[in-house]
């Protein structure tokens, strides 16, 4: 039984894959990959080694997961060492805890090779600190699958102004996201940033604010979404926090008079 690798392929920018991403994939004999992985990366992998796709495309699901489980296995059994290439970092929306359950259930040993996630690429093309101490305590990646009204009450939950949230996969219309983070106790000025294709020469960056978000196109896939204090541009934050500060403290002063 060979060794299944699940290698994060970072962004798209080959520049941020690990060094060790690197050396596995160009002594690579078998390379699973999925559909986010770029042409630039996959340009790294060894020629001699065989490629496969079982990425989606255009939302249909080229393969079901228990097919992609069923492929590792079949491969494992076969070669020494098998490379299972996502985008991003395999453990973050990446499906890993379904391969890896499948695996160590077929007695197949495996290792996870981290990558940048989109999360940590998109504040980087954004010029932004998710934990910037001034505005945030925490970071929360979370996806906007659950963007529904029954997802409020998740939200309220999760949501603080001293949070900054990463929503992956936030869809191609962000009104049910703002309306929920709003109902949530957000404030409609909150700032968001939008970041598209990070790190690949395609990549663009938006900057708006919660209320403003539902009328915004969405931008070209993959992209994502940032909420928060420091989701802007750093002079504008310094700004809104102080008006935050100024109007907390005006309400206490009316509160004591
Ligand atoms: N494992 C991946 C995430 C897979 S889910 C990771 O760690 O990044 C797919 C979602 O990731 C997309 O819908 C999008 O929200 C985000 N994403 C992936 N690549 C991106 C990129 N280059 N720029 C912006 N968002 C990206």
């Amino acid at each position: 039984m060979g060794k299944v690798f699940l290698i994060g392929a970072g962004p798209g920018d080959p520049d941020l894959l690990t060094v060790k991403a690197v050396r596995l994939l160009s002594r690579a004999e078998i390379v699973l990959r999925d559909a986010l992985v770029s042409d630039e990366i996959l340009a790294l992998v060894n020629p001699a080694a065989t490629l496969i796709d079982i990425g989606k495309r255009r939302g249909h699901k080229l393969l079901t997961q228990s097919e992609i489980n069923s492929l590792l296995i079949a491969y494992a059994a076969k070669a020494n060492s098998v490379i299972r290439l996502k985008g991003g970092d395999p453990s973050i929306f990446g499906r890993a805890g379904e391969e890896i359950e499948a695996l160590v259930e077929a007695g197949i040993a495996y290792e996870i090779v981290p990558g940048i996630t989109s999360a940590l690429a998109s504040a980087a093309a954004a010029g932004i600190s998710l934990t910037d101490r001034r505005f945030a305590a925490s970071v929360l990646f979370t996806t906007g699958h659950r963007a529904s009204d029954a997802e409020t009450v998740q939200w309220k939950r999760l949501v603080t102004a001293g949070t900054t949230l990463v929503i992956y996969m936030p869809g191609t219309d962000y009104s049910e996201i703002s309306a929920s983070l709003i109902a949530a106790g957000l404030h409609s000025a909150t700032p968001c940033t939008i970041v598209s294709q990070a790190s690949r020469p395609t990549q663009s960056v938006l900057h708006t604010h919660l209320a403003a978000l539902t009328s915004h196109q969405s931008l070209p896939a993959p992209a994502l979404l940032i909420v928060g204090e420091c989701a802007a541009p750093l002079h504008l934050s310094l700004e809104l926090t102080q008006q935050i500060r100024e109007r907390e403290k005006k309400n206490q002063e009316g509160a004591i008079a």
